[in-house]
């Protein structure tokens, strides 16, 4: 199919965005990378009267060291993060995520801003946002506000965006990470994923001192499991903790059973990437300690 009519602007600073969306009454679309938009425009399950396309904007592309943080601009493609060694050092779940984010064509032109305002339940950005505990910064009318990653997705494909709202950028904390994994199943390498976990655990003597556990496509958006978190430190670290650990994660979500998937299914994949994950993240603290 084809999209419905639509004018064209392409604004060269955030404040022409945000006038150009205002002047929409809410009817406006920013165009980023494209690889969410462009189906939905040609499916006619968008139809914007106006696309504002944002790739004329200076400034919006960037990976950026601020010590504890690490601050990514809306407008960086998927491959500029997957290829970075700021990236890579700093934010290494996420450096490990990125490859299995669609497929390198994709990869060129998706932006991080696109894919955490698009929202899908199975991406890996909204996801490593939700890991990291990230904040988005958001221009609009009124100026510019901060939304925790985990208050900004609101349900599947649905962010706490308003019509009139930039995504400008997202920062990421530096986490004092210990041991790591990140483990996903999509069908084929570069879809969507069925299940996926991020999981990092900071070892002390015999058990762990601290845990970090986010998952997706197990539930209408990416979720941090703060209180399974709790309950794994408190684990002995015998040969039971993968099992447990896995047990622990399940009964924290119920996926819903969709197009793709059962939710028993994405269940059972789920119990085994957590357990897969800690055996990974533990292994990968005896590497660094
Ligand atoms: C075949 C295929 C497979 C894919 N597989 C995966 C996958 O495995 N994992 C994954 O994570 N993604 C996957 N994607 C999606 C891909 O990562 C997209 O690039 C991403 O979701 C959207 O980014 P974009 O820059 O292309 O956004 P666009 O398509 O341009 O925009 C998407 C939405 O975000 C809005 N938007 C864009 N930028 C901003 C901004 N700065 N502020 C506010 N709103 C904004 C747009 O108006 C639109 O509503 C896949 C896509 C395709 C086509």
């Amino acid at each position: 199919m084809k999209p419905t009519k639509f004018d064209y602007v392409s604004p060269s600073t955030v404040e022409a965005v945000i006038e150009a969306l205002v002047a929409s009454n809410g009817d406006g679309k920013l165009l980023a990378g494209g690889q969410s938009l462009l189906p939905l425009l040609n499916f006619r399950m968008a139809r914007p009267s106006v696309l504002i396309d944002l790739n004329r904007i200076e400034g919006l592309s960037y990976i950026k060291d601020r010590g504890d943080r690490i601050a990514i601009g809306a407008l960086t493609r998927h491959r500029d993060i997957e290829l970075s060694p700021l990236i890579a050092s700093k934010l290494p779940v996420m450096s490990a995520a990125m490859r299995h984010v669609a497929h390198l064509a994709i990869r060129n032109r998706g932006t991080i801003g696109g894919s955490l305002s698009h929202a899908d339940p199975a991406a890996e950005l909204p996801m490593l946002a939700v890991f990291y505990d990230a904040t988005v910064l958001i221009r609009g009318p009124h100026g510019l506000r901060m939304v925790a990653a985990e208050e900004f997705f609101v349900d599947a494909l649905t962010s706490c965006l308003k019509p009139d709202e930039i995504v400008v950028e997202v920062e990421f904390p530096v986490l004092d990470h210990g041991g790591w994994a990140f483990e996903e199943i999509a069908r084929r390498f570069g879809d969507f994923a069925l299940a996926s976990i991020a999981l990092s655990v900071r070892r002390t003597g015999g058990g762990l001192e601290g845990a970090r556990i986010a998952v997706m496509g197990v539930a209408d958006t990416p979720v941090r499991l703060k209180q399974a978190e709790r309950e794994l430190v408190a684990l002995p670290l015998d040969e039971q903790a993968p099992e447990l650990c896995s047990e622990i994660i399940a009964s924290k979500v119920s996926p819903n059973d969709d197009l793709h998937a059962s939710g028993e299914y994405r269940m059972h994949l789920l119990k085994h990437l957590s357990r897969r994950a800690l055996r990974t993240a533990l292994a990968s603290t005896d590497q660094t300690a």
